[in-house]
């Protein structure tokens, strides 16, 4: 799936609960940082048609994070440094594997490649996860659950003063909330 994507699902489970903000950009950060994997893209674009072309995308994209491994790393880490441990470290598990499924479902490439999940790298090569009615990754269901995810995080930044954009800005974050208070009235009177 698409990152922004991600993004919003992790955020969706972070607020499923009552935690501060460390905790809920644990279990945020935990939604979209296995596709950091992906980044070879970007030397893989500057570096083609030159002499010296990359291919870091197609090896490492999914190979690096989308694992099992990683996900036990994240749980470890959130554990030691989130506040309310156990039940955070918990949604940043569950956060990660959303991850994973969201990928698994829907993130077939124009190409018609699949993906496929290495959930047992690095070691091993059992379980390349795929799924036979994977969608692809612009298909409608991706897009209309980004604007269902990305609805309900306006609603919360309306409701509740906060949205995706607290883990960037508090500024932003709050200049959010005013302007929809703003346009759509004070959330007690709706
Ligand atoms: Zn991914």
């Amino acid at each position: 799936m698409h990152p922004i994507t991600h993004v919003l699902i992790g955020w969706t489970v972070a607020n499923c609960a009552k935690l501060e903000l460390r905790d809920r950009t644990w279990i945020t950060v935990a939604g979209f940082v296995p596709d950091v994997d992906g980044l070879g893209v970007i030397p893989d674009i500057l570096t083609e048609g030159t002499k010296h072309p990359t291919y870091l995308y197609g090896a490492y994209h999914h190979a690096l994070l989308h694992n099992l491994a990683f996900g036990l790393l994240l749980f470890a880490l959130t554990w030691c440094f989130s506040r309310r441990r156990t039940l955070t470290a918990g949604l940043v598990f569950l956060s990660f594997h959303l991850h994973l499924l969201g990928d698994l479902v829907g993130s077939r490439g124009p190409d018609g490649y699949q993906w496929p999940i290495p959930y047992l790298a690095p070691f091993r090569d059992a379980w390349q996860l795929t799924w036979s009615h994977q969608w692809a990754l612009k298909a409608w269901p991706n897009v209309t659950l980004t604007i269902v995810l990305l609805m309900l995080a306006l609603h919360g930044s309306w409701k509740w003063g906060r949205s995706p954009l607290e883990l960037v800005s508090l500024r932003a974050d709050a200049a959010l909330t005013k302007t929809l208070r703003a346009r759509f009235g004070p959330c007690e009177s709706i």
